[in-house]
Formats: C-alpha cells, sequence, structure tokens
C-alpha cells in the first residue's frame, strides 16, 4: 500500500511501472486518460528527476503527469494544493466518483484471482470482498464471460487499483507481498467500486491540515485536493474513520512526522485516521448511496438465519422495497424456508410479492413469486447464493411475512466445473459438520480435483477431523485418500465420471478447512489412438503430454519420436552414432555433438563405419568435423558416401561434429570413437616410459595403454581407450 510508508524502492518501482504501462499514478490509484480530463491536466511535473537521483542513475525516461493544480504556500508553511477546476462538468461530490460509467452495473463485479497467488491469499482477497458484500448490495462473482472484470494480480506499483469500472476488458488490482493484508485489500477494493481517497474531498480543509513540509518530496501530489462543486452531494460528512483515509504519516518523510493532522474535535482530540480493518460507518454509508442500495434488506453470510417483512408481525408499509441477498460458503446450498406468508393477494402477485431467485442477482432464474396466505415449499439453491425481493404497492394490512434459511452442505453436484470448499471456508469450519459431496461430471469423463488450500486438525490417522475421497459414487467405492493436516493433498483424478467425497469435523479444533476446484477430466491416454502420441502417453490434470523412451527425443510436433542425438560431451572418450543405429538415420536430421577435454589435451576421431547418402559432393547427407565448438570453427572436413574417413585430430581441446540429413534416402550412417590424450597423442603416441608407441593403425583400438596419461595427473592410472 503505497500511501502507508511506501520503501524507497516500491516507488521506484511505481515510476517505472507507470512509464512501462503508460499509467499515471495518484498515490495507489492507477489513472487513466479520462481521469487525466478530468483533472483538467493543463501542464506536466517531471518527477523522474527525483526517481533518478535515488535510482542513482539517467533512466531517460520522462513519465508522472500530474498537474493542474496550485500550491499556495502559507507563512505557517502549511499548504494547499488545488486542482485547477476548470470543468465545471466534472465535480467530485465527495471522495466518490460521480461518473455513472465507472459504477459497475447492478453492483456486479466480476473478478479473476490470478495464478501466482497462494491459498492463504486467494481466501483473504474472498474474505475482503465478503466484506463489501456483508454491508453494502454490491456483489463480487467469478468471472465466467463479462467483458469488464478485475484481475488480482501483482504488479511492481505493490498495491494500486483504477477508480471504478473502467469498462472494456480486464482492470488489474494489484495486491503486492508487502500489503497482502484484509484491510489494504478492502482498501483497495474501495477503489475497485469508485473512491478516492477520502482526504482528497473538496471539504478537506475544514477537517484535516496537510503539513507541507513533512512530505516526501516530490510526493505532495499525493495531498492534493478535488475542487469543491457541489460539496456533499452525496450528503455524508467528512469520515475520519473511512477505510480510504490516509494515515498521519503516509508519504511522510518520517515515521513520526504527521502529513495529515486532523482538526480537534470538540472535546479537543484529534480523531485517528487511516484505519485498516475494516468499512466505516461513512463508508458504508456512501456505498450504498454510490449503488443506490435499498434502505430494507440486507446481506446474510451466516450459515443460518432469518428476516422478514418490516414492521413484521404487524403489517408492512405500502410502497416499500426490500432485498436480501444470502451468501454461504460455495460448496454449500441454501434452504430456504416461510414460516409465516401474509401478503395483498392479486393476480399473477401484481401488487405485493415476494421473489426467490436461485442466485447472486435479479436476473438469476426466478424460484417462485409470492403472495396471499399460502406458505410457499420449501426452496433450495443450486449454489451458495440466493436473492430474494420484496415489494409492496397495496394499502393492505397484513402480517407480512417471516423466513428462515439454514445453508447445508454437501449434496449431489451435477457439473462439469465448480468449486467445492468446507463450510464457512476460510473461516473456521464449524464443529460436528459432516458434508458429503457427489460429483458427477458428463459420461465418458473422470472428475479432476485440485485443491487451493488444505488446512484440517493434524492426526496421525486423521482420526479426528478429515476429508475423505472415493472413487465412486458411494461410501463404499474405493478409497482415494483419507486426508487432515496442512499440506494439500495431490490432484486427484477418479476412474470414472464419479467422485465421492466427505468432510468430517469433531466437537473441538476448528481450521480453515479446504478449498478445491472440479472439472470434466479426460484421461486422452485411454483413447484408442494413445493421445496421438507415438511412443508414450502422459496424462495430466487437465491436459496430457507426449514422451518417448530412452534413446529418442520428441519431434517439432511434440507428438512423434526422433532417435536422440547430439549433444555436449566432456568425459575422455565416448562413442557416437547416427541417430537410429545401427538401423538407418531418420530423414531431416540435424546433430551436433560437441566435444570437450581439459586444457593441453586434444580430441582425436575415429570413424569405425561409415555410411551415409552421396559422393565427392556431399549435397544432401554429410558429416563435418571442426576444430573449436562453433559452427565456423577450423573445418577438418565435410564427408559423405561409404569411404570412411581417416583419424581426425583437433587443433586444441575441443571438437565438433555435425551430422546432417535430407528428406531422401537413407543410410545405416557411421559409428565413431571419440578419444582425449596430451598434446603428442595421439600423432605421436608415448607409452608410460615416455617412448613413442609404434604402429598406430585400426587395431590399437581396444588395447590397453597402461600409465600413458600420468603425466599431469596424481599418480598413475591405467587408461581403458576401447573395449
Ligand atoms: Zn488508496
Amino acid at each position: 500500500q503505497l500511501h502507508k510508508n511506501p520503501s524507497p524502492l516500491l516507488q521506484e518501482n511505481m515510476y517505472l511501472l507507470s512509464f512501462l504501462f503508460k499509467a499515471v499514478f495518484w498515490g495507489d490509484i492507477a489513472l487513466d486518460d479520462e481521469d487525466l480530463k478530468i483533472f483538467q491536466i493543463d501542464r506536466t511535473i517531471d518527477l523522474t528527476q527525483h526517481s533518478n537521483e535515488r535510482l542513482g542513475h539517467n533512466t531517460g525516461i520522462v513519465l508522472i503527469i500530474i498537474a493542474g493544480f496550485e500550491q499556495n504556500n502559507t507563512s505557517k508553511g502549511r499548504t494547499t494544493v488545488k486542482f485547477s477546476g476548470k470543468n465545471e462538468k466534472n465535480r467530485f461530490p465527495r471522495a466518490a466518483t460521480s461518473r455513472t460509467e465507472r459504477i459497475w452495473p447492478g453492483g456486479v463485479i466480476p473478478y479473476v484471482i490470478g495464478g501466482n497467488f497462494t491459498g492463504t491469499q486467494r481466501a483473504m482477497f474472498k474474505q475482503a470482498m465478503r466484506h463489501w458484500e456483508k454491508y453494502t448490495c454490491v456483489t463480487f462473482i467469478e468471472r465466467s464471460d463479462e467483458e469488464s472484470y478485475i484481475v488480482f494480480t501483482y504488479r511492481p506499483c505493490g498495491c494500486c487499483s483504477y477508480v471504478g469500472r473502467r469498462g472494456n476488458g480486464p482492470q488489474a488490482i494489484s495486491i503486492g507481498k508487502n500489503c497482502d493484508k484484509f484491510g489494504i485489500v478492502v482498501h483497495e477494493l474501495g477503489h475497485v467500486i469508485g473512491f478516492w481517497h477520502e482526504h482528497t474531498r473538496p471539504d478537506r480543509d475544514d477537517h484535516v491540515s496537510i503539513i507541507r513540509e513533512n512530505i516526501q518530496p516530490g510526493q505532495e501530489y499525493n495531498f492534493l485536493k478535488m475542487e469543491p462543486g457541489e460539496v456533499n452531494s452525496l450528503g455524508e460528512p467528512y469520515d475520519f474513520d473511512s477505510i480510504m483515509h490516509y494515515a498521519r504519516n503516509t508519504f511522510s518523510r518520517g515515521m513520526f512526522l504527521d502529513t495529515i493532522l486532523p482538526s480537534r474535535d470538540d472535546n479537543g482530540i484529534r480523531p485517528a485516521i487511516g484505519q485498516r480493518t475494516r468499512l466505516s460507518k461513512g463508508d458504508i454509508a456512501q456505498a450504498r448511496k454510490l449503488y443506490r442500495c435499498p434502505a430494507c434488506g440486507e446481506t446474510l453470510q451466516e450459515s443460518t438465519g432469518n428476516f422478514s417483512s418490516p414492521g413484521f408481525p404487524n403489517g408492512y408499509p405500502s410502497y416499500t422495497h426490500c432485498i436480501w441477498r444470502i451468501s454461504v460458503t460455495p460448496g454449500e446450498k441454501i434452504v430456504l424456508n416461510f414460516t409465516t406468508m401474509d401478503l395483498y393477494k392479486s393476480s399473477l402477485c401484481w401488487y405485493d410479492y415476494i421473489e426467490v431467485r436461485d442466485g447472486y442477482w435479479r436476473k438469476s432464474p426466478l424460484l417462485g413469486r409470492f403472495c396471499g396466505d399460502k406458505l410457499p415449499e420449501v426452496l433450495t439453491s443450486t449454489d451458495s447464493r440466493m436473492w430474494i425481493e420484496f415489494r409492496s404497492s397495496s394499502n393492505w394490512v397484513g402480517k407480512g411475512f417471516a423466513a428462515v434459511y439454514e445453508a447445508i452442505c454437501g449434496g449431489e453436484i451435477h457439473k462439469n466445473e465448480g468449486q467445492i470448499q468446507s463450510p464457512n471456508y476460510p473461516d473456521d469450519y464449524r464443529p460436528m459438520k459432516e458434508c458429503v459431496w457427489k460429483i458427477t461430471v458428463s459420461e465418458n469423463y473422470n472428475v479432476g480435483l485440485t485443491f487451493q488450500a488444505f488446512e484440517i486438525e493434524r492426526h496421525d490417522n486423521c482420526a479426528y477431523d478429515y476429508l475423505e475421497i472415493r472413487d465412486g459414487a458411494n461410501e463404499n467405492s474405493p478409497l482415494i485418500g483419507h486426508f487432515c493436516g496442512y499440506d494439500k493433498p495431490e490432484d486427484i483424478r477418479s476412474t470414472s465420471n464419479t467422485l465421492w467425497m466427505k468432510f468430517v469435523s469433531d466437537g473441538t479444533v476448528n481450521k480453515a478447512g479446504f478449498a478445491a476446484n472440479f472439472f470434466k477430466e479426460e484421461d486422452e491416454c485411454a483413447k484408442p489412438d494413445n493421445g496421438g502420441c507415438e511412443q508414450r502417453c502422459v496424462n495430466t490434470l487437465g491436459s496430457y503430454q507426449c514422451a518417448c523412451d530412452p534413446g529418442y527425443e520428441l519431434g517439432p510436433d511434440k507428438k512423434s519420436c526422433e532417435a536422440a542425438c547430439g549433444g555436449l560431451l566432456t568425459k575422455l572418450n565416448g562413442t557416437i552414432t547416427t541417430p537410429g543405429w545401427p538401423k538407418e538415420y531418420p530423414p531431416n536430421k540435424n546433430c551436433v555433438w560437441q566435444v570437450v577435454a581439459p586444457t593441453q589435451y586434444r580430441i582425436s576421431m575415429k570413424f569405425e563405419f561409415f555410411e551415409l547418402e552421396g559422393n565427392e559432393v556431399c549435397k544432401y547427407d554429410y558429416v563435418e568435423v571442426r576444430s573449436g565448438l562453433s559452427s565456423d570453427s577450423k573445418l577438418h572436413g565435410k564427408f559423405c558416401g561409404s569411404e570412411v574417413p581417416e583419424v581426425i585430430t583437433s587443433q586444441y581441446n575441443n571438437m565438433r561434429i555435425e551430422f546432417r540429413s535430407d528428406n531422401t534416402v537413407s543410410k545405416k550412417g557411421f559409428k565413431a570413437h571419440f578419444f582425449s590424450g596430451m598434446e603428442q597423442y595421439p600423432h605421436t603416441p608415448v607409452g608410460a616410459s615416455g617412448c613413442p608407441l609404434t604402429g598406430w593403425s585400426d587395431h590399437n583400438f581396444g588395447m590397453k595403454m597402461s600409465g600413458f596419461f600420468a603425466y599431469g595427473f596424481p599418480g598413475s592410472f591405467e587408461l581403458v581407450l576401447f573395449t
């Protein structure tokens, strides 16, 4: 979180990031082009000088373009910074966005959590989102095909976000490692929802003083104020307690130096500012106004609860509109039971009615529309959310309605993908719970299961709390595992299209539980064509890979296998052959062997068998032998045909052998031996005595040379050239 004593490094990253992404930041807020227009940017300030000073070199980058404000230094050293505010149309009523296109339609904010976060972090993001849902009418949903959505990700800015909905695709909400705290994520989500920082309100000077001399040089723009315009059009008073307020020492030159000082209140006390614990009453009130949340109704997140029409049982007012949203843990279902129903009865429940929808919002499938005095049947959701809307327009006086709900865990799931969590996850699961899930995916598929998080009371035999998983449709199916403790189970795959899971908690010690994703999984390798793999097929969850037997390597199509060839050889001696030896070499191969010996050594290459396509020209298939390792090193020869080349000795201690075959006519190829020796060898091989070895010819290979490499080695040893 940049505006809380950000590290210099983080700030520099921010500057650099703002260049790389052509973004401009205001504290932890990423500003887009429209924001800049709103701010009536009429000049630019280059903050890179400052940045470069600390970077210690001139990056030549010009960035950060905040401007369009005046600075009036008073004699007291205080400063007032103002936007010029020429644009009367774009005023900022309080710290909430006034731009309707920045409001998320229906308060629905689709999200994606990037892949690099831990289970704990993901759980915390969800808790922060649920915190906003609990007190307002915004809803965070996992993105399916929505065009605009937020992506939890990690960018060098640390923690940063845009204000409101940008539209036209994904927008980042960056959560860095130093700011992955619940309260900070709630703050960043506040930006996403549409809030600027509280201290930038037009009326802030009535409530706080900005102490300019304590602000880190170059960070003054973080304390800019928005233009008055229609002050308090949302009617909320200045909120010291807002989670969107800076702390007293944000962007301070020193830990104990105030940059923002709240004015004393009536009792002479300075209110605390900068809390990052929870939404304040003011935050809640503002968000509810911004999203026009109905005054009646609430978000219910407990696993059991009840609600009733206003005034129950003494009648409800006319022209009432209430919305209740029930949201329990994914993997749970909601069972809703009306205990009283006494509404004005009309045809199609035209006047007064209650609607129950199976999902998170007003467009979710309708489970029923009710009026009159007949109690509806028990209603059950298919997922973990339910939407209940009540409207009255009659002047009729009835008791109203009352309902109770309960979250039930487990159940039969017929879906090809989804999420299962232990009840109440990521908060501690409850005691004495038993949940059984039976997952069924489409026929001819298997069920794949991956865990994001796992934390169940540890016990050697998992005797207390546990998760049991079976390969099939019921409790008698083969056991896959009986899990507890803190290690995530490996990925799981059933052998049929069903998977059975049971979670059990005893009366004591409750932990966060688990979160897992299931999906339809296909064993591509079980198909008749072996997944299209020439040799081996390795199935993975959600995918598969082809592999090759030893001595072969995967071809460019990632399915076929070709004889492996080439490589870096550092042994003193060895054998190389064309791929596929002793069978014919394959077409279109290019093999490069690089042989490296110790310094002062030279390498000799002796062909034992040689048969390549071609004649003197070596246009088609050939072998090139070079001294050195690169393709332009000294060439000793380019060979083809069936004449066995002479022994070749390198200039220095390395050698390159390249074999190439074209797309026609394959022959048997070659088999060659290489061996490394000191300078003299093998032109004039010397024995242990130092006398030259004579009779150097083909039949020397295979002989044992005792003490041959004694020089330079501690003690003599026997070298077996070839056996
Ligand atoms: Zn912020």
